[in-house]
């Protein structure tokens, strides 16, 4: 058999696989309530939307294996946690608001100096970036605002004043625990956010449609109900032949470009802060002091790019 036959049954079989273990049956989601996950969508209109619709989106492997992954690794934290002596207890116990017709579920209690509190643990990768709730907030990933409105939620239905992520970086295989206070603003939020999706699924209204979000709308599966056009972006074309090739490396390159980034700056941290010749195993360090030499920046404009892929 030639290795191009090999290939192809090997694609064959993981087609397979992916369909019997991921795709299969393609339901589309009809949810009937407003759930605890969501409900700190940025987009309301979506929120109503999928009420009024449900989700027809394909499933996708790769993402259910995502979320796989992050159902496999809360069951083993959650068991590792006991058994070095956290007091963890009520796994997915569910959080239940009949008169706002909110419901989910949260991942654990736990038992701190201060008292019971409960965990949401979140898997997120390259988690340097995630310093404080107030960076799942502004972060530019639609999930990781849910996350705050979700905890909020959990507390609520605990009656606890505190809360924690547990954050966990399958990358690195660190984890951190973020704390967040219970901001009753952000719950009277939710509360309307319920409320105002109540009354436009009766109604038939819409809520306004938010801002064009180039990624988040242009991604979005009711792009064609909520809008009649899309905003007309001006493309310059870029000819130079190599551009793309030097772009797709680019792609391919990025993870471990951040990895290396973070080994960087753990050894800096590590490294003694002194000149010398240093020997670690197989590797020889040296370091020699570097005069910086101080300059003003003049004042002036530069282009800051983003690059995506589409
Ligand atoms: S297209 Fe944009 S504004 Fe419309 S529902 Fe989707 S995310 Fe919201």
């Amino acid at each position: 058999m030639n290795t191009e036959r090999m290939l192809e049954i090997i694609a064959e079989t993981k087609e397979q696989y992916d369909y019997k273990r991921f795709l299969q049956p393609d339901r589309p989601f009809m949810p009937r309530k407003n759930y605890c996950s969501s409900i700190g969508d940025p987009c309301l209109r979506f929120l109503v939307f999928q009420r009024r619709y449900g989700s027809q989106a394909k499933k996708d492997a790769g993402l259910q294996r995502i979320l796989d992954r992050g159902t496999l690794l809360e069951r083993h934290l959650y068991n590792e946690l006991g058994t070095f002596g956290a007091e963890v207890a009520e796994p997915q116990f569910p959080i239940d608001f009949p008169d706002l017709n909110l419901s989910g579920k949260g991942d654990w209690m736990q038992k701190f100096s201060f008292g019971w509190a409960p965990v949401e643990m979140k898997v997120v990768s390259y988690s340097d970036r995630i310093k404080s709730v107030k960076d799942f907030m502004d972060s530019d990933q639609r999930y990781h605002r849910r996350y705050v409105y979700q905890l909020t939620a959990a507390m609520v239905a605990q009656d606890a004043s505190v809360g924690a992520f547990l954050i966990f970086d399958p990358v690195s295989f660190d984890w951190k625990l973020l704390p967040l206070e219970l901001d009753w603003d952000l719950w009277e939020e939710v509360v309307n956010r319920c409320r105002e999706i109540e009354t436009h699924l009766k109604a038939g209204s819409l809520p306004p449609a938010m801002e064009w979000h180039e990624t988040w709308c242009m991604n979005c599966e009711y792009l064609d109900r909520c809008r009649e056009s899309i905003p007309e972006v001006e493309y310059g074309l870029l000819t130079d032949p190599e551009l793309q090739d030097l772009l797709e490396r680019r792609e391919d390159i990025r993870a471990s470009y951040l990895e290396y980034s973070k080994i960087e700056k753990s050894l800096k941290a590590r490294l003694p802060d002194c000149e010398g010749t240093f020997r670690a195993g197989p590797f020889e360090i040296t370091g020699k002091r570097v005069e910086r030499q101080s300059y003003a920046v003049e004042a002036g404009s530069y282009i800051r790019r983003e690059i995506r892929r589409w």
